[in-house]
């Protein structure tokens, strides 16, 4: 689609060098609100230009922002925390317009991005090096972490302000400068977040959010100048995204889809494990990444579990976010929607039994809303395509094992390792499970592990295509380069030249 500048619809923009901009492509993107499924917004889908004139002014940036001390740059996260604290009810809105998700989940969400730049605040004491006095007779040897230049992230939908925040607070006060590609369908809250970090006295040029689909994302894994992509998103694009970016010689994480396992051992509190299940499987409506999508029945459990959950489904209250009675929002568009009920037509041809059918649900009032209830299915098995496939929406599958050890086995050989979590009062098995599993980030009676901001966030297999995961120290190290200096001062050097390996004497 052309836009039409004196369109009456709001126009998102790109934000470069401090400013928004319309830049250089007539090309947009559609917008929508889930909640009543009418188009909104339009989104500037940027070109190669846009993209490598921002990397430019990111770059002439970088010359003076990476020689700035660590405690200016943690100076500017200090007032960005500030800022989105006082702007958290505005950009909160942003995300549940947007994206569809309920008001609360959504600013919880916004919370633990905040956490990152909390974290970031810190960089000083995390970016301190380390030092060895006499490495040899007279000679010390330290090892610093130096930023790496323009760094680049591209962003899925499903959290418009978290994942942009994992990236971007730990790239820039490591000294780097940085260019945002959000999702295109839910961008506003990233441009909102820029412009709070010039409020915080960013120096123009640091960050930097060029919007656009394939096309900005294809001018990223191109652009010599980008030293390093971040990416969240699904499978496919994560590796085309990690394969591409390495040949271009970028460092390179890119995180993927995922299919979490919730494991219910019969000795359980069944209360809580329904409860978690409940959160974790329809919370924002099954569009997260660490969304429990398979629930694992060990021994005699399947039948009260899927009772349960059968129960508290017909329960769930759906609606609109900002309605304060919603517990879960719609889809974040028709076309996603139609994907997800595409799936559940799918598992019941496949020979799954659907327990409860939430294909049908109508909100009043919004009947154009991108709306699905609750889905349920039991009796599902590992060669089913509902089993083995990312749904990325509120349906819940039901496998049903005889042991521990089926359980372990199921969970290990599933392509995805993003999360995995056991409900048991049993510590060896809680501690087993720990250990044995083939996943990233682990729950032990916790339904949605998804690690602080002080840890680091990343899963295993094919949810994660490179070495570092997100945020914590492992996004100070994909941020940063070490260099390490060995140095003798000159009473040593007045010796003759040395011809061999040296070694520590
Ligand atoms: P997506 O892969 O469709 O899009 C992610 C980003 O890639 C967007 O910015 C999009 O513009 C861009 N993109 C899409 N198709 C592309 C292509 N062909 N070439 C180049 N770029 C392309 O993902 P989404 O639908 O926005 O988000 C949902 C997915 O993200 C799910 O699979 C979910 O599991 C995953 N996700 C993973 C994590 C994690 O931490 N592992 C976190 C959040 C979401």
């Amino acid at each position: 689609m052309i836009y039409n500048l004196y369109s009456y619809m709001n126009l998102i923009k790109h934000f470069v060098n401090g400013k928004t901009t319309t830049g250089y492509s007539k090309r947009t993107g559609k917008i929508y609100n889930p909640a009543n499924g009418e188009q909104e917004s339009q989104v500037i889908l940027g070109s190669k230009l846009d993209l490598d004139n921002a990397v430019k002014i990111a770059n002439e940036a970088f010359k003076t922002w990476s020689l700035k001390t660590p405690i200016q740059r943690a100076r500017v996260m200090f007032k960005f925390k500030d800022l989105i604290e006082k702007n958290s009810d505005e950009l909160t809105k942003l995300i549940v317009s947007e994206h569809g998700k309920v008001y609360e989940d959504a600013k919880g969400s916004l919370t633990r991005g905040l956490e990152v730049v909390e974290f970031a605040c810190g960089i000083p004491q995390v970016l301190k090096g380390e030092f060895t006095e006499n490495v040899g007779t007279d000679i010390d040897s330290w090892s610093i972490r130096q930023p790496l230049g323009v760094c680049a992230g591209i962003t899925p939908f499903n959290f418009p302000a978290m994942v942009p925040m994992w990236m971007f607070p730990m790239a820039i006060t490591c000294g780097n400068t940085f260019i945002l590609k959000p999702s295109e369908k839910d961008p506003s809250c990233s441009i909102k977040l820029g412009e709070l970090l010039k409020e915080a006295g960013l120096p123009d040029g640091v960050f930097n959010i060029i919007n656009g689909d394939k096309e900005v994302v294809d001018a990223i894994l191109l652009n010599r100048d980008i030293k390093a992509v971040s990416f969240v998103g699904s499978t496919p694009v994560a590796k085309y995204i990690y394969e591409n970016a390495a040949k271009n010689e970028k460092r390179v994480q890119a995180l993927g889809g995922a299919k979490n396992h919730c494991v219910v051992m019969p000795d359980c509190d069944l209360d809580q494990a329904v409860n978690g299940l409940m959160g974790a499987a329809y919370g924002s409506a099954g569009e997260r990444c660490m969304a429990q999508s398979v629930a694992v029945a060990v021994g005699n459990i399947g039948d009260r579990l899927v009772d349960n959950l059968k129960k508290k489904i017909e329960k769930l209250k759906i609606g609109p976010g900002f309605d304060k009675k919603s517990e879960m929002g719609p889809l974040v568009t028709k076309e996603h929607l139609e994907k997800v009920k595409g799936y559940v037509d799918l598992g019941i041809k496949e020979g799954a039994k659907l327990v409860s059918d939430g294909r049908n649900l109508k909100v009043d009032g919004y009947e154009k809303g991108f709306y699905i209830g609750g889905c349920l299915f039991d009796n599902v098995t590992q060669d089913m395509r509902i089993y083995k496939e990312e749904i990325f929406g509120p349906v819940l599958s039901v496998v049903r094992v005889k042991n521990f050890e089926e359980a372990t086995k199921l969970v290990n050989d599933h392509e995805f390792g993003n999360g995995a979590s056991i409900y048991t009062r049993d510590g060896d098995i809680g501690r087993t499970f720990a250990s044995k599993i083939n996943i990233g980030m682990i729950g032990i009676n916790i339904p949605i592990p998804v690690p602080v901001a002080f840890h680091s966030f990343g899963g295993w297999k094919r949810s994660l295509f490179g070495d570092m995961h997100m945020h914590g120290p492992e996004g100070v190290r994909f941020y940063t380069k070490l260099k390490t200096i060995t140095s003798r001062w000159p009473s040593d050097i007045r010796t003759n030249p040395e011809f061999i390996m040296p070694t520590m004497k």
